[in-house]
């Protein structure tokens, strides 16, 4: 038998490293098959993965590309759905098991509460779900039954060390963070970062919003808050440790004093593997580290006035209530115009905390709520900068 997956985001950089995991899969014995694929834009792309992976259904959610792919393909037989309405259609199927979610932002977040409450499980990439509605979705987990198994690197780590151990043994969770590409930089070198250089990151090589928020480290802030709703842990028992090399994916120390890292190269396909293997291993002829490349493994203190977002985020999770959805709708903006050349990088940071201070927090575990905080927060930002 083999386990059915649909792929929320399959042309983004996890999707695509999602579907080389699953070829790899298929030939050693653990039959994955792919029931929908979705793009927002690479229809292209899109193309390409229909044709090798026979999905059931695909979704275009940008309007013009769904018009597009019309034109240029014909694929009979396949069933071709569009917008944010086409996720939440595939994502309420009862075809498939495994929801593997690597959209971008807070657009994951419908597909899968609508999944998660048609009793799958889900595989997440997209750590901004967590961000804004982390409360919610664990009271749904918790009612359906179902296991959320988390891809992001740092998480899956955190998972690996955790199995087998009780939660009250558990002393500190020590996220690792590469420190992006300006961890050498002074505060007013920052200044005058250009668009090419944040997108440079030494270690991993990822989509564009991703690279900016590891440049930022609001990345890691993000990470901070997922964890804590993933392992259901106190704030005060999350640390974050600066590790340039990237090999130690994260570590748990136990009430012993004892500490498990989990390592391997900087591969996400190591991490995709594991949540759609999850708990069983399957071979891959990834890895074989080369531990003479990597004979020094060097940690360092984060530094919470340079990197701003990363104070943000540590105050928005003690704070709690909404702000975390303004703090992500706001990034996610600012982000998106530092890409454009509208605003420099060290707005980043400003524009956030700008939103924060004149936010009133209101009851998190209200989707409706969520939503149009949301939405009027890119608004604000939009308003103010456009
Ligand atoms: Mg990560």
């Amino acid at each position: 038998m083999s386990k059915k997956v649909c792929i929320l985001g399959s042309t983004g950089s996890i999707g695509c490293n999602t579907l080389e995991v699953i070829e790899n899969l298929n030939e050693n014995n653990y039959p994955v098959q792919i029931v929908a694929l979705t793009t927002n834009t690479r229809i292209d792309l899109l193309a390409l993965q229909i044709a090798k992976h026979s999905p059931e259904s695909v979704v275009i959610t940008d309007k013009s590309a769904y018009e597009n792919f019309f034109i240029n393909y014909s694929f009979p037989g396949l069933e071709i759905l569009s917008g944010e309405e086409g996720l939440i259609e595939i994502a309420g199927r009862n075809n498939y098991e495994l929801l593997i979610t690597a959209l971008v932002g807070f657009s994951g977040l419908k597909p899968t509460i609508v999944a998660i409450n048609s009793g799958k499980d889900i595989a997440l990439a997209n750590k901004e779900t967590l961000v804004v509605a982390g409360n919610l979705i664990n009271g749904l987990i918790r009612k359906k039954n179902i296991k959320l198994i988390p891809i992001d690197s740092e998480h899956s780590a955190i998972l690996q060390c955790l199995t087998g151990e009780k939660k009250d043994s558990v002393r500190k969770i020590i996220l690792t963070a590469s420190g992006g590409p300006f961890r050498n930089k002074t505060l007013n070198e920052l200044k005058n970062i250009s668009i090419e250089e944040a997108l440079s990151h030494p270690n991993w090589n990822m989509g564009n919003k991703i690279t900016i928020d590891s440049s930022t480290m609001m990345n890691k802030g993000l990470e901070v808050i997922e964890a804590k709703w993933l392992f259901e842990t106190e704030i005060e028992k999350i640390k974050i440790l600066i590790h340039p090399q990237s090999v130690i994916h994260s570590m748990v120390e136990f009430n012993d004093g004892s500490i498990k890292a989990q390592m391997g190269i900087p591969d996400m396909k190591i991490p995709i593997q594991y949540a759609v293997t999850y708990p069983d291993r399957v071979y891959s002829d990834l890895s074989n580290m080369d531990f003479q490349k990597f004979n020094t493994l060097t940690f360092e203190e984060p530094d919470f006035n340079k990197f701003k977002c990363l104070k943000i985020a540590f105050d928005v999770l003690k704070t709690g209530g909404t702000y975390p959805v303004v703090m992500n709708a706001a990034n996610e903006i600012a982000v998106k115009l530092f890409l454009e050349g509208k605003i420099s990088y060290l707005s980043i940071p400003e524009i956030i905390e700008t939103q924060l201070n004149n936010h009133v927090s209101l009851n998190e575990n209200d989707i409706d709520n969520i939503i149009s905080i949301d939405t009027n927060t890119r608004k604000n930002v939009l308003d103010n900068y456009t």
